[in-house]
């Protein structure tokens, strides 16, 4: 079997030692790759800041978009290999498989387009100059630089390329050289982009490295001009954070880690209307694509009480269809596969158990154990599963729901009373989100839904009748809106088009003379 290997100092390691690691196919249990431990990483971390950085530093963002844009065709070239690879590796379906695969062509694709707005600079100009006295000719600039350090990226398991591949268009246009260290379970994804990046040398040397495996004393090596962009559980996140080097370097820290993302059916909302259907579709979508195993996915869904039962009953019959339909991604008409890994789908079970405290279960077994294709007993299967809890249990702030993101196809109805109040009260409960939706025509709801909710997100999605026939998915992540959100969370802020840039650059203020900061930064300098 092959071992999966780093690529670190400007060449693939060799394997040296026991694997850390054996990936499986989830679906079928049956063993795929072997990933290696890496040494070294004082002399990778070093190698990346000093030959990397210089060399994506000496480029202007309209050349480095250049990469991303050659990048983002050489993914895209690969597309079908990569697709059946996500199938077999991550158990996902097609869909899913082109969700993680176009969403990674897709960011860089964006970025390489706004690269195209900041032109032919080595830095980015945020502001006009202001005067510091009204007498004096002494001006300040705030001017983003790129820093001088190294970008180590440490992905969760749920999306190998998007995870990768949006991290890196971000601070490779940024200037900064990348250390990438995907999760372990689903890096065999990760692992063959990367070789086929690499293959095609479009980076300058040393501004791209993979590590496989186990973090080892990475962190260990990082000073005060790198940055730890992180995604996944919030126990890594919190350990991250509070890793004694990186405390005493000030290592910039970026954590994106759970959420408890919720969706609003409006008080105003009728069964037969688009928006009703689409709210429907959203749920049922949000809970299962890829398997639930999305940091955007719906887990709590607020429904009027007078609507609830009909919510619940169309919920079910159309959860009820994917649950027939769930089984072996390899085969046809399957519509949903299995979770990651053995761990996550006893960590699920276990989580619906403490769900289960607050709430009861309307729809699915979590011990179901025969699905589409399958041998009995393999794979890490768990069919939907929709819990509901009481209007007075929903209003409690510790109520399991509010507090345990169960990462797989489950979600909990959660009844109100139509006011914007107990909506907002409920949303604050799950102590800060990615994203939650509204759905509602209702213009009074929709503009308190904005003032209460959207500072507990990091992304507020408002849907209405007429916009119901083009509306997203809310767990759809695009490149030019804030990814990230407050409390529980992480805290932490990627993407957003031109925002995103700013967790790899340094705001400085250049204060001098009206007409020399003229001379030196151009624009606006001398106003
Ligand atoms: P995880 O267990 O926390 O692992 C995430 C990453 O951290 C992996 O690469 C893991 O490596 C690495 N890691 C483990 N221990 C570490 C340590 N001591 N120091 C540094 N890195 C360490 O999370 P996961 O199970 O992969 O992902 C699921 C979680 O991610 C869910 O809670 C989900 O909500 C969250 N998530 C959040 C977002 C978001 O944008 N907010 C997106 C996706 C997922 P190994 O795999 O080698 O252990």
């Amino acid at each position: 079997m092959r071992t999966l290997t780093s690529y670190l100092l400007g060449a693939w390691q060799t394997a040296a030692g026991e694997p850390s690691a054996t990936l499986v196919n989830p679906a079928t249990e049956e063993a795929l790759a072997a990933v290696d431990r890496a040494r070294d990483l004082a002399k990778a971390t070093a190698y990346g800041r000093e030959v990397g950085g210089p060399a994506l530093r000496r480029l202007t963002f309209r050349q480095r978009g250049e990469l991303l844009a050659a990048m983002s065709k050489t993914i895209f070239a690969a597309r079908e290999e990569l697709l059946d690879l996500a199938m077999a590796s991550g158990g996902c379906t097609r869909g899913d498989a082109k969700f993680d695969v176009d969403g990674a062509t897709g960011v860089l694709a964006a970025y390489a387009a706004l690269a195209e707005t900041l032109g032919e600079s080595p830095w980015i100009i945020e502001d006009e100059a202001a005067s510091l006295v009204r007498t004096s000719k002494v001006r300040v600039q705030h001017v983003s630089l790129p820093r001088h350090g190294l970008a180590v990226h440490i992905n969760a398991f749920n999306f190998p390329a998007w995870g990768m591949i949006g991290k890196a268009a971000v601070s490779i246009l940024a200037g900064m050289p990348v250390l990438s260290k995907p999760a372990t379970s689903t890096c065999l994804l990760a692992h063959r982009i990367a070789e086929i990046l690499i293959d095609a040398a479009i980076l300058p040397e040393g501004a791209f490295q993979l590590l496989v495996g186990p973090v080892g004393d990475l962190l260990d090596h990082l000073g005060p001009q790198d940055v730890i962009a992180f995604t996944g559980s919030a126990t890594t996140g919190a350990r991250i954070r509070g890793h004694a080097g990186v405390l005493a370097n000030n290592v910039r820290v970026n954590i994106e880690a759970d959420s408890l993302n919720a969706v609003v059916l409006g008080p105003d909302l009728e069964q037969g209307s688009e928006l009703f259907d689409l709210a429907i579709r959203d749920a049922v979508t949000e809970m299962t694509q890829k398997t639930g195993q999305k940091c955007t996915a719906t887990r709590r869904i607020l429904v009027p009480e007078g609507l609830l039962e009909t919510v619940r009953e169309v919920l079910c019959e159309r959860l009820a269809d994917v649950a027939a339909r769930t089984g072996d991604p390899a085969v046809k008409g399957v519509k949903m596969g299995p979770l990651a890994t053995a761990q996550q789908l006893a960590d699920a079970r276990e989580g619906i158990g403490r769900l289960q405290a607050d709430a009861t279960i309307v729809r699915g077994d979590p011990e179901r154990a025969d699905f589409v294709e399958v041998p009995a007993g393999k794979g890490f299967f768990l069919e939907p599963i929709l819990l509901e809890a009481s209007a007075e249990a929903a209003l409690r702030p510790g109520a399991a729901f509010h507090q345990l993101e169960v990462f797989g196809p489950v979600a909990t109805l959660l009844p109100y009373d139509g006011s914007i109040d107990q909506a907002a009260a409920i949303i604050r409960a799950g102590e800060g989100s990615l994203v939650s939706t509204v759905y509602s025509d209702d213009r009074a709801f929709t503009t308190a839904a904005i003032a209460e909710l959207a500072p507990h997100l990091g992304r507020l999605v408002i849907n209405d009748e007429k916009n119901a026939a083009g509306a997203f998915s809310p767990g759809c992540v695009f490149p030019q809106g804030n990814h990230g959100g407050p409390g529980r969370a992480g805290c932490g802020a990627e993407l957003g088009g031109s925002h995103g840039l700013s967790l790899y650059m340094q705001r400085t203020a250049i204060q001098g003379g009206a007409s020399q900061l003229a001379r030196l930064l151009g624009r606006g300098a001398a106003s």
